[in-house]
């Protein structure tokens, strides 16, 4: 490949990366919250999948739980970004709970739609990793009428009540050429299924794969920044490798391999929605430490896409 000058390494930032307006406004949640209230304040499961938002906000005080008996009989608590099944609602209701939910507007859609079709009578067909605590909130909206499919092979051994009430709906945080695959494989077994490609998966997963996608051909390596179970980061680190470029997951600079970096006269670098700009700035500094580059950023598209914070959060003061 055309390297810049010689001796010179070249970083390419593909944007968008990093932190989506989901994210920002779950972690802003937790803030409030810590400030108006002060610690401690209760999180179910980790506010967004990135160790150090996790565990900064600890350290503010913010304890994270793995389920609400665990929560102090009328405590605050916080939900997610990654959505709650209805039941953990009604529990958190039943214990007297002060719950606030911080789950991502577009993961609420897809509730929504879960809800809307299974009331209709259909099947959901929920395109999604089994396990991943998103796939278990909307799984949980409708759990007698819903399946789940995590590759297209798996679509001729779905069970459903009736082949001609079937939409399909999906993870938000997947990879859109995966799910175009799982949906053509559906509409194949079911002609008469409801459901739209990857619509479904949000604005920032989808920004994100295309940015990367517009730069992988000029990189030699590419770096992604973000925790082992973020879905998305994950998503971008195979996307490089199908593209036939190495590429690896980095939860900080702290966990760079020089070894990765010979040869590599262009290196990538870009970030999960969970992973916080600072992160990637750190990884920068400690290519530059290496020796000289030349960064360049490559905006692929703009987001200018913002949530709202739940209505008892969005004035300041002691609101709640
Ligand atoms: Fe919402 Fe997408 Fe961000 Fe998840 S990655 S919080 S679904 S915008």
């Amino acid at each position: 490949r055309e390297g810049p000058a010689t001796g010179l390494r070249r970083v390419l930032l593909p944007a968008p990366r990093s932190f989506c307006a989901g994210v920002e406004r779950a972690i802003e949640i937790v803030e409030r919250l810590l400030d108006r209230h002060g610690p401690p304040v209760y999180v179910r499961n980790q506010i967004v999948h990135n160790t150090h938002v996790v565990a900064d906000l600890e350290a503010r005080g913010a304890v994270f739980v793995s389920g609400l008996d665990e929560v102090p009989e009328r405590a605050l608590v916080v939900f997610s970004a990654h959505g709650v099944a209805p039941e953990v609602e009604r529990e958190a209701a039943r214990r007297g709970l002060d719950a606030v939910d911080a789950t991502c507007p577009l993961v609420a859609k897809v509730h929504a739609e879960a809800k809307r079709a299974a009331e209709a009578g259909d099947t959901v067909v929920l395109i999604g990793h089994e396990g991943h605590e998103e796939v278990v909130g909307t799984m949980g909206v409708a759990p007698e009428r819903t399946v789940l499919v995590g590759h297209a092979d798996e679509v001729a051994a779905l069970d459903v009540a009736d082949p001609g009430r079937v939409t399909f709906l999906s993870q938000t945080t997947l990879s859109v050429a995966e799910v175009e695959g799982i949906a053509a494989a559906l509409k194949e077994r079911f002609p008469q299924i409801k459901g739209q490609g990857a619509e479904d998966i949000c604005y920032a997963t989808s920004n994100r794969q295309a940015a990367v996608a517009a730069v992988v051909g000029e990189a030699d390596l590419v770096l992604v920044v973000g925790s082992a179970n973020s879905s998305n980061s994950n998503r971008l680190v195979e996307l490089s490798r199908a593209a036939g470029v190495a590429a690896h997951l980095v939860e900080d600079a702290g966990q760079l391999d020089r070894a990765w970096l010979d040869g590599a006269a262009t290196v990538a670098v870009t970030a999960g929605a969970s992973a916080p700009p600072r992160l990637v700035d750190e990884v920068v500094a400690a290519l530059a430490a290496l020796g000289p580059i030349e960064v360049v950023e490559r905006v692929v598209t703009e987001e200018t896409q913002e949530f709202l914070l739940p209505q008892r959060l969005r004035s300041p003061g002691r609101g709640a």
